[in-house]
């Protein structure tokens, strides 16, 4: 992954929720407070105009900056998770313009953690995580048996896609949604859908780039 396919996969995040903003506030509403999709929105704006503007420095500095945006601009629990664990992410990169595919992996693996540990939610609790624990499993598993980056990617943004419908048979045990018990069954987690969206965006990306 180099800067400039890092820089397309925030773009292309941002056109993704942009499309999808009206169906995520009408999720979040069911089980929130509506925002979601205007809050990532607004957020992944913020973000596509510091990175159009930012110094073509570092992937490191291009994933503190989009952390920091995101942190300042996205109301929430969206906003501290996504804007901290871009930064853990952030470290984790190399300070250059391009990272292996392993080191990008470990990478997400970071954030991940980070992710897990701030909102100590795991798989079944109707959250982001849903989507993000069993997306780093198998990227680790194709990693080991070797596959490419583009077969891995694409094949992701399905599964994440079956993750996140997944969660509208669950009950809400993190977050907001959790005030609502029972019901919250029968609703998509609106904070899963946008990071299946998230692999989406990286499926395109990668794709765009192999001839
Ligand atoms: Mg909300």
């Amino acid at each position: 992954m180099d800067q400039v396919a890092f820089r397309q996969l925030w773009r292309r995040f941002a056109e993704l929720v942009h499309a999808n903003k009206t169906a995520l506030n009408e999720l979040d509403a069911a089980i929130g407070d509506a925002d979601h999709g205007s809050n990532m929105d607004r957020g992944l704006g913020k973000v596509v105009e510091a990175l159009d503007a930012g110094p073509e420095g570092s992937l490191r500095a291009d994933a503190k900056l989009v952390g920091m945006t995101l942190m300042s601009t996205v109301g929430g629990a969206s906003g501290a998770l996504w804007g901290s664990g871009m930064l853990k992410f952030s470290i984790a990169l190399p300070d250059a313009t391009v990272v292996e595919w392993s080191g990008f992996i470990d990478a997400l693996d970071t954030f991940v953690e980070a992710l897990s540990k701030r909102g100590q939610a795991v798989v079944g609790d109707k959250t982001m995580m849903d989507v993000l624990l069993p997306a780093m499993t198998e990227l680790r598993a194709s990693a080991e048996a070797q596959e490419s980056g583009e077969e891995i990617v694409v094949a992701l943004a399905e599964h994440a896609k079956g993750w996140s419908d997944a969660t509208r048979e669950l009950m809400a045990r993190r977050g907001r949604a959790a005030y609502l018990g029972e019901r919250s069954i029968g609703h998509v987690d609106p904070g899963s859908v946008s990071t299946a969206l998230w692999f989406q965006a990286l499926a395109d990306t990668v794709r765009a780039q192999v001839p």
